[in-house]
């Protein structure tokens, strides 16, 4: 039996899987919603490719999604009238693979959108990478959404960490969630729910680390112990 906890530690999100830092994304859904949206990327005659934001507008169309309405471009404010026209989305049918379970759900997508082998996208709160692609009865390597069947992907916003943990007489799995990028070190203390664990040394696929700290995504497995809870503060 594999306990399975979520880090007490990492009350910091990760940093995959989160939409900050792309407010004005147009790639993706800004356009699919049936309401106007709040920004687009457009081109302005001055400042070329910028965020603009939506004074007035509206979306129609029903062969294709049309905005109809007023911009200011964010960098020189500049107004204008613009029309602009996207294919209608296409829900496509993935499968999602997380820790040993899998989960079929859609995701929506251009119909002249490429998709590929590696490519890592949002669904949801969580972020994937798209593992395997079927289109036209056979696996590729990436193709049109439109001649896409089916897709594969996982999650790859969090990454399990196994750690052996020493109870004295037995040695115990356990296993704790945590971002790619977060860091594990060596004479840290994990919270592991019911026990606390001290961190001994760290596998990963090259080395044995004694000292120091190793990225969650590169770890193999961690070996420690468990710490004996103190009665006082
Ligand atoms: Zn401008």
């Amino acid at each position: 039996m594999v306990n399975m906890l979520t880090k007490v530690r990492s009350a910091r999100p990760s940093r995959a899987g989160t939409r900050e830092g792309k407010p004005f994304s147009l790639s993706r859904h800004s356009m699919r919603r049936m309401a106007a949206p709040s920004a687009l990327v457009l081109k302005c005659e001055t400042c070329g490719e910028m965020p603009h934001r939506v004074l007035r507008g509206k979306i129609a169309g029903k062969d294709e999604i049309v905005f109809e309405g007023t911009v200011k471009c964010t960098k020189c404010g500049r107004v204008s009238s613009v029309v602009r026209r996207e294919p209608k989305p296409i829900q496509l049918p993935i499968i999602v693979s997380w820790l040993e379970r899998s989960e079929r759900t859609s995701l929506e997508f251009s119909p002249d959108e490429d998709i590929d082998v590696g490519q890592e996208l949002d669904l949801a709160d969580t972020r994937i990478t798209i593992t395997a692609i079927e289109a036209a009865g056979r696996r590729v390597d990436g193709a049109r959404a439109n001649e896409v069947s089916t897709l594969w992907a996982k999650r790859i916003d969090q990454v399990r960490v196994k750690f052996s943990v020493n109870k004295g007489n037995r040695t115990v799995p356990h296993e704790v969630l945590a971002a790619p990028d977060e860091e594990f070190e060596v004479g840290e203390i994990v919270d592991l729910g019911k026990i606390r664990a001290l961190v001994h040394h760290i596998r990963t696929r090259y080395r044995t680390v004694r000292a120091g700290r190793v990225r969650a995504d590169e770890i193999v497995r961690m070996y420690g112990r468990v710490v004996r809870e103190r009665t006082s503060r």
